[in-house]
């Protein structure tokens, strides 16, 4: 008999159970070791007791400082699935070799095996995420007809990239699915009070009612949720942002992905379903397609790729400690209205949407040169769905152009004017998105343009930041932002 090991983000029926039953840890290191918002700790304490309880008498569920300290307990060899970090597949490797973990299988938690995209990336100078999802989709006959794609486009993001329909609040859509707390949530938040208190625990962000799913019954009605009632809005207002609205259209998904309880394939097969049948537009599903085979498969396996040294790279030298407003979510500090209900959100929910992510709080901390590695650990320890292998992508590569262009050609930094145009922030700003001098200067316009003159000579090389940097010399008041954004220093906008 060799009892299956689960890791926390592999609660869902398609990791292997079989008969011999489960052993499922909650390990006090693993929650005690860094700063994690309160609501993660809740999210994953909650997904493993329930997926305990749903598994009853077939699983053992032990508490104890470490890992390697409930193998000792259990006293009997485990199997596992390829765990998700380089330092948990470390650990496995180790016990593998003293003989308590008996064999490392592979993970069913992403479409694609780790070998066949080491197959696929083969001898390719240029991995580009556009080639690998056509790829997944032509492997997974997903939205094709032959070697074509549906539609004959393999792309809508032309169609999805609109700005928020003019003068709403919010969008036109259903709210999404929202669970409902029971005793074992009860139970969590009593844990995580008095840990609290007795100092094991020092979570960072508000404490509020758990909005993810931690079940696979709940995640799967969340998947139902969003395919039948949001999905036809999600693509044309992907990238777009409303003060009022901080879900959009949004699947909300990535927590319960993450944990484990669905199985990537099934969600875009249930995506597909709904354009076959007519309950979604293509570019909507192709657009969330996109997201789940495509970006989030391609994340997983460039984490493996480019290695555990890749996190530290820091090809822009960005030195800059985060400042404490932004390190403790602060955003009662901040004026600039973007930054402050992004800042707001991470603090309240621990989830903000990608554009947020990536166009304000990455944007900003690009401009003001944070250290990639301390922003990459603040992402994965302030967001809900954060995990080691989703964040030197997302933040080293596409976030803060930290790898020198091995992820994203250029740096996704960017003035007021997008930030203007994709949301409704900058009407109730006290800043104004067109002024880069001056009290009223906002603080991402002048911030891009001192960026391009901080980095001007390591960017050069870059074709596609050629004009940018051309055009900061037509500024006749270059140095005067220059000096205006080292004097605002690390000080809240
Ligand atoms: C700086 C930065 C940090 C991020 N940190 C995380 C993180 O900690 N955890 C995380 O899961 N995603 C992260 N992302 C990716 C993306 O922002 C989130 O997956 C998404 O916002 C989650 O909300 P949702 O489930 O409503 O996603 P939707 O917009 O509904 O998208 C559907 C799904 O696609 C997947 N997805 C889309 N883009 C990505 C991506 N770039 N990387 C991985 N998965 C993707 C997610 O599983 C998501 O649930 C980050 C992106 C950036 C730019
Ligand atoms: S004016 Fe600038 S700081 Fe204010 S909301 Fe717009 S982009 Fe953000």
């Amino acid at each position: 008999m060799t009892r299956r090991w689960l890791f926390a983000d592999q609660l869902g029926p398609h990791f292997d159970v079989g008969r011999d039953g489960v052993l499922l840890v909650e390990s006090r290191r693993a929650l005690t070791r860094r700063p994690f918002h309160r609501q993660k700790l809740h999210l994953v304490l909650s997904a493993l007791r329930h997926r305990a309880a749903e598994l009853g008498d077939s699983a053992v569920l032990l508490r104890t400082d470490t890992y390697t300290g409930a193998l000792h307990e259990l006293g009997e060899p485990v199997r596992v699935h390829e765990p998700t970090s380089y330092a948990a597949d470390r650990l496995v490797r180790r016990l593998h070799a003293t003989g308590m973990v008996e064999s490392v299988d592979p993970t069913p938690g992403y479409s694609l095996a780790r070998s066949e995209f080491a197959a696929w990336a083969g001898n390719r100078r240029q991995l580009r995420m556009e080639d690998f999802y056509r790829f997944q989709r032509q492997r997974l006959d997903l939205l094709v007809e032959g070697e074509r794609p549906v539609g004959g486009r393999w792309s809508f993001d032309e169609d999805n990239r609109e700005p928020p329909p003019k003068g709403v609040e919010r969008l036109d859509v259903p709210p999404p699915y929202r669970p409902r707390e029971d005793d074992i949530d009860a139970e969590v938040r009593d844990d995580l009070d008095r840990w609290t208190r007795e100092g094991l625990v020092s979570p960072v962000g508000a404490d509020g009612p758990r909005v993810f799913a931690v079940t696979r019954r709940e995640a799967l009605a969340a998947l139902e949720r969003f395919v039948t009632h949001r999905l036809g809005v999600f693509g044309p207002h992907e990238d777009a942002m409303l003060r009022g609205d901080w879900t959009m259209a949004h699947s909300l998904l990535s927590v319960p992905l993450n944990l484990g309880l669905l199985d990537p394939v099934e969600v875009v097969d249930r995506a597909a379903q709904a354009y076959r049948d007519g309950d979604a537009p293509l570019a909507s599903v192709e657009g969330f397609v996109r997201q789940v085979i495509g970006w989030r498969e391609y994340v997983w396996h460039l984490y493996w790729h480019f290695g555990p040294t890749y996190r530290r790279r820091n090809s822009l030298q960005a030195r800059t400690p985060l400042p404490p407003w932004f390190d403790r979510l602060d955003a009662d500090e901040v004026d600039a209205a973007c930054l402050q209900d992004a800042l707001a959100g991470v603090r309240d929910r621990g989830w903000v949407h990608h554009i947020p992510r990536l166009m304000v709080l990455g944007n900003w901390a690009a401009q003001r040169g944070y250290d990639p590695d301390d922003l990459t650990e603040w992402f994965q320890t302030r967001f809900v769905d954060g995990y080691d292998w989703v964040m030197p992508a997302n933040v080293v590569g596409m976030s803060q152009h930290a790898d020198g262009g091995a992820m994203a050609t250029k740096p996704y930094v960017s003035g007021g004017a997008y930030i203007n145009r994709m949301s409704d922030y900058c009407g109730g700003c006290r800043y104004d998105p067109k002024k880069r001098v001056g009290d009223d200067a906002c603080p991402f316009t002048a911030g891009y343009w001192a960026f391009l003159d901080r980095n001007a000579e390591r960017l050069e090389g870059n074709h596609r930041m050629a004009r940018p940097l051309q055009q900061r010399h037509r500024l006749a008041d270059l140095e005067q932002v220059v000096a205006q954004e080292r004097h605002r220093g690390d000080s809240p906008p």
